[in-house]
């Protein structure tokens, strides 16, 4: 399989699914990206790499980062998580509350906004220096030592965070938080502002299409059972109430952020990410889920 040439002339065609979408512009400094930037890397397994267009300009992964907070506090506890997280599709925007107060403040899933809340908690609890754990488990599995938060990201976040703020003090309510609101969301925001490129976040992602093992100096991080489970979830819910349609279009597993990164894999073979700032209907990456749409057709393999 060519897959430079793959991706070559899926980036070639892009101006036919370029320019329907939105900008996240929630915060000034996520809205002053531009928005005809458009990445792909494809990383197998074997060590092999590819990479056309913006591949290596890092961005805001914003909500892609919930799925590394879940590696980590699953690596670390394992099954427990799940008694204050549930995992099922919510069908429900990622950010929405209508949800938490039937399910007395368990979330549905770790890839919603309150979900990942919970998830960061629990990562408080088990860190005694949050932010630096996440930065240093980002940088192993990416393999890049410079992997770095944009402050300036972070900040404005957390001062447009009134929402997410409701979302713990409400699962606090419920004693489902049990760290500071203030201090936890600080670190949530900060997740959210890790910058990384195509290249990076395909890096990371081989740990998944490596069954667990970080292809970086093969080390077992999650166990194969954890790896299938997070796979699952990520493809039942890893794009909020689009994940069913990305399923049936791409056929793999993955998260997006709205940032417009997307970054996805396929078991035993390889990690795919895209990245184009305009966003559909639901945060998701418009030009992205096209182009992943096309890969798979492409090669004409996915996980089903
Ligand atoms: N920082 C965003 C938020 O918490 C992340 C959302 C996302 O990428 N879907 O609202």
């Amino acid at each position: 399989m060519d897959y430079q040439a793959v991706i070559n002339r899926i980036i070639s065609e892009a101006n036919s699914f370029l320019g329907k979408g939105k900008i996240a512009d929630y915060i000034p400094a996520l809205a002053e990206v531009s928005s005809d930037r458009l990445g792909i890397a494809v990383n197998l397994v074997d060590g092999r790499t590819f990479k056309t267009g913006d591949a290596d300009i890092p961005f805001s992964i914003q909500s892609i980062s919930k799925v590394f907070t879940l590696s980590m506090v699953v690596g670390a506890i394992g099954e427990d998580l799940w008694n204050s997280v549930g995992r099922e599709p919510s069908g429900n925007p990622f950010n929405s509350l209508v949800q938490l107060e039937h399910e007395k403040g368990i979330p549905r899933n770790p890839f919603i906004n309150a979900g990942a809340i919970v998830v960061t908690d629990r990562l408080i609890s088990l860190y005694p220096r949050p932010k630096e754990a996440i930065l240093d488990f980002v940088r192993s599995i990416a393999g890049n030592a410079d992997i770095y938060y944009d402050t300036r990201v972070a900040i404005s976040e957390r001062e447009n965070a009134d929402r997410n703020m409701a979302l713990a003090y409400f699962m606090k309510s419920f004693g489902n938080i049990h760290n500071d609101v203030e201090m936890l969301i600080d670190v949530y925001c900060h997740q959210c502002a890790l910058s990384m490129s195509c290249s990076d976040l395909s890096r990371a992602f081989l740990l998944y299409a490596n069954r667990g093992v970080n292809p970086q100096n093969d080390v077992r991080i999650l166990t194969e059972s954890q790896t299938k489970r997070l796979g699952a979830v990520m493809s039942t819910c890893g794009f909020y109430d689009e994940s069913g349609d990305f399923a049936y279009r791409v056929g793999l597993p993955g998260k997006s952020g709205v940032g417009g990164g997307i970054a996805a894999y396929m078991p035993g073979k390889l990690a795919i990410s895209v990245w184009s700032p305009e966003l559909n209907n639901f945060g998701n990456s418009l030009a992205g889920i096209e182009i992943l749409e096309r890969f798979t057709t492409d090669i004409q393999r996915s996980i089903f």
